[in-house]
């Protein structure tokens, strides 16, 4: 079961995944949102894994951990900006806000599988948006949740620091070779409203076609 916890301003949006276990990808700024959700649901969180080191998706990270012990997952190249407190690659000085770093429990390489019962995650690297940007797919119901890297209706920047063109290009055609091999039916982006995978076709030949 997935839960869309959709941003109202310039955070990110949630995602409460559930099976045996619960995931949470990324935590936003407002993680008291998320905190009222899994009490309404009566749930906790097991992983919370983020698509990157972006102040908008990670400001919450240490709230949620307070509060439900969750472990904390990143690739291992964003675990190093969020670790180090790296305030040029978290953004956390654009957004003119405190973030002291955070230790990351569980640090994701490419392929890597998130068990969470029925439900499976797979990490795809995709660094472009920022060094250690991720997407995780998800077969069964073949939804990819995608970070900054691909939203519904554009990509993301490349102008921040760790930012790289011709990376988000190359991650993308990994996206879009998944998509016509597998089907991916639906995109969970960090921003914006949720897609379909046809729009990965639709973007990559808007901007690199
Ligand atoms: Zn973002
Ligand atoms: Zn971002």
């Amino acid at each position: 079961m997935i839960y869309a916890i959709m941003s109202t301003s310039f955070d990110s949006n949630c995602y409460i995944i559930k099976s045996k276990k619960v995931a949470l990808v990324d935590s936003g700024i407002n993680p008291e949102k998320i905190l009222r959700k899994i009490n309404e649901l009566n749930i906790g969180i097991d992983f919370l894994i983020n698509t990157h080191c972006h102040y908008d998706h990670i400001a919450g990270d240490l709230r949620i951990k307070e509060k439900t012990n969750a472990k904390i997952c990143v690739h291992k190249i964003d675990a190093e900006s969020m670790e180090g407190n790296n305030k040029e690659e978290t953004l956390a000085d654009l957004f003119g806000c405190k973030f002291s770093g955070i230790k990351i429990d569980l640090k994701l390489t490419d392929g890597q599988m998130m068990d969470l019962g029925k439900i499976k995650l797979k990490v795809i690297h995709t660094p472009g948006h920022t060094r250690g940007s991720i997407c995780l797919y998800e077969p069964k119901s073949k939804s990819l949740f995608s970070g900054d890297t691909i939203f519904s209706d554009g990509i993301g920047r490349t102008d921040l620091p760790g930012g790289d063109w011709i990376k988000l290009k190359e991650s993308i055609e990994r996206l879009l070779k998944l998509h016509r091999s597998s089907g991916v039916e639906k995109i969970y982006p960090g921003h914006g409203s949720i897609g379909s995978g046809d729009d990965i076709e639709k973007i990559y030949r808007i901007y690199f076609g």
